[in-house]
């Protein structure tokens, strides 16, 4: 009797079938941090940090650098300071590799970043993919600027701009948009790397695409859930989720991530 409670309880759980397979498996949990800043939790407990400007006006932990129990990978899209953030920090309490583009790779161990752990296995460019514990790492490319500066290295370059599709093993296919506009270049994404189930999308404006845009680019990768990010963390990026909503249309999901606390997909 039991054993039939259970399978009619498991099978009420998995009636929803307008949820796709690859989400509701509950697995990775994705937190984020407000602006860019996200971290992602693998079923097989490899944890990368994304974009960890911890110190940004709607972050839930201004100090996560300083408590974050464990980071394996840092993934940092481009130079700006509202990506890099808190990366050297994070990198050396945490002895995570960093994983970039080579120019800011460089750029990084120059301002601090312990330079055996940003090393080929590690660094690349656009098109390389990475193996990051349970988790493959897709640099792919986005269309910004990426210029860096630090105290200790002054103004340097920061390499390509880049976004990152991250094939969660048992997990979903994560999208990390990075600062960008839509490009056509998005549409090989789903092609080459399976359709994403979580985009991780700038809406903002101003230095990225807005709602309309994210909207745009959302059906160019096939996205099934789109996170909005990098919105009104200052008045000259004005984007909304509920702009973004309207301009999908319903040809997919939007879903607004409560800054700290983790969401599973
Ligand atoms: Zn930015």
């Amino acid at each position: 009797m039991r054993h039939a409670l259970a399978a009619l309880a498991a099978a009420a759980l998995l009636a929803p079938t307008a949820t796709p397979a690859a989400e509701g498996k509950g697995k990775t949990e994705i937190t984020w941090y407000g602006h860019a800043a996200f971290t992602v939790k693998t079923p097989g407990g490899t944890v990368l940090a994304i974009d960890p400007w911890f110190g940004n006006p709607k972050s839930p932990d201004p100090k996560a650098a300083e408590t974050l129990p464990k980071v394996d990978y840092i993934l940092v899209t481009h130079g700006h300071f509202d990506h890099v953030g808190d990366a050297v920090a994070l990198g050396t309490r945490t002895g995570a590799q960093l994983i970039t583009n080579f120019d800011l790779g460089k750029a990084l161990v120059a301002a601090g970043y312990p330079e055996a752990q940003a090393g080929f296995a590690t660094l690349g460019n656009i098109g390389g993919a990475i193996q990051a514990g349970d988790a493959t790492v897709i640099m792919v490319p986005a269309v910004h600027s990426s210029g860096f500066a630090s105290e200790k290295t002054g103004e340097r370059g920061g390499g390509n701009p880049m976004g990152f599709v991250i094939q969660v093993k048992g997990g979903p296919v994560v999208y990390h948009t990075g600062d960008t506009d839509v490009t056509m270049d998005m549409k090989q994404i789903p092609e080459r790397y399976g359709a994403v189930d979580v985009m991780l999308a700038c809406i903002g404006g101003h230095f990225t695409m807005d709602p309309k845009g994210a909207a745009l680019a959302a059906g160019y990768v096939k996205a099934r859930t789109v996170v909005p990010m990098h919105f009104q963390t200052f008045p000259v990026i004005p984007g909304t989720p509920d702009e973004l909503t309207a301009a999908l249309k319903g040809k997919a999901k939007v879903r607004v991530l409560e800054p700290g606390k983790p969401a599973s997909f």
